[in-house]
């Protein structure tokens, strides 16, 4: 008898610590050139708090090392952009990532390569100026692409591009690098409740609160709706479409995301989606299987293990693996 009062004490005290958590959300312009949007269940508005400058200054400092538009305090990607063949010296952080983009685009078969800067900024161009690129222009710029001349030297932490004319665009990539490093820091700190949606990827650190889940939709391509919504913890989701980013263009539309083989915009699907517990590898994956045929994609997701993928395909019909909802 005094044993089971003792329990249900316990259990009664346990269940009041939590329902303590309350909801605290913020949001952040800017940074990786889209909205980051924080949400998180916290015993007190100082953890929240606490939580809310840690997030914001991890993804600060990522952003700043993956631009290519703007200098930093220390070498980041632009200076690698700009360096004309010179051997420069990297922080490790920049090092381990430059590392990274060369396995992503092992991994892909090439089809993530973010080394495809020369050929993507032309795209980003004409879909700015609403003008197609110069076949001419393109045709040159994809000799310049081979992600192989980024020579790395890892005793001395240094990167030379050995074609001065390649240039790196992160892309596809850096938000979801980032993320996983800041999954990283936020459970070294002991949150884990905390639900991170930077332009799309999201990543759940943890569970929403007393094993609930957080329910995420995944976008319609075609309308402004879900078109899927899916229950996530401890993992990420994250989508690329051609949706997100493009013009009309003489009567068609293009977007961002650039077949290596053909110059052009991917044209497959409208969008892929990726739930996998590596944040950075759900961000390359996405982007990979976005340019790739569905028989290609299901073929290069064996080579990982817990990969869940939802392809929306131009007929308007979902394909998905077993882990991944069709519905909303
Ligand atoms: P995401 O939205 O993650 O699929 O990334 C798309 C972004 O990656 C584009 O806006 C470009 O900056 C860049 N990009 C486009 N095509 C490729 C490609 N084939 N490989 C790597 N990065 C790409
Ligand atoms: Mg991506």
């Amino acid at each position: 008898m005094k044993k089971t009062v003792i329990i249900t004490l316990f259990i009664l005290i346990l269940s009041l610590m939590s329902c303590s958590d309350k909801r605290y959300s913020s949001q952040y312009w800017g940074l990786f050139d889209t909205v980051v949007d924080v949400e998180g269940y916290f015993e007190t508005e100082e953890e929240f708090k606490r939580a809310d400058a840690l997030i914001h200054s991890t993804l600060s400092y990522y952003h700043n090392l993956f631009d290519i538009y703007n200098d930093a305090e220390f070498a980041n990607l632009k200076t690698v952009n700009e360096s004309g063949g010179k051997t420069l010296e990297v922080s490790p952080d920049l090092f381990e990532f430059l590392e990274y983009i060369k396995e992503a685009e092992r991994m892909t078969g090439g089809a993530c390569n973010p080394a495809l800067g020369a050929v993507s900024s032309l795209w980003k161009e004409a879909i700015e100026n609403r003008t197609l690129p110069n076949e001419a222009f393109l045709e040159e710029a994809s000799r310049h692409c081979d992600i192989n001349t980024v020579v790395l030297d890892k005793k001395n932490l240094t990167v030379t591009l050995t074609d001065p004319e390649v240039r790196l665009d992160v892309g596809a990539i850096g938000k979801g690098y980032a993320a996983k490093k800041l999954a990283e820091v936020l459970r070294e700190n002991g949150f884990d409740n905390v639900l991170v949606n930077i332009g799309g990827n999201v990543t759940a650190i943890g569970e929403k609160k007393d094993g609930e889940s957080w329910a995420v939709g995944i976008k319609s391509p075609t309308k402004d709706e879900n078109a899927a919504v899916v229950e996530i913890s401890n993992t990420n989701l994250v989508t690329s479409g051609g949706y997100e980013r493009g013009a009309q263009i003489e009567g068609a539309y293009y977007h961002h995301i650039i077949n290596p083989e053909t110059l052009s915009p991917a044209a497959g699907h409208l969008s892929v989606s990726v739930m996998c517990e590596d944040g950075a590898l759900a961000d390359v994956l996405s982007t990979a299987l976005f340019i790739v045929s569905l028989e290609e994609g299901q073929e290069m997701i064996k080579n990982f293990d817990g990969v869940e993928v939802l392809w929306i395909e131009p007929s308007g019909e979902k394909i998905s693996t077993p882990g991944l909802p069709q519905e909303k």
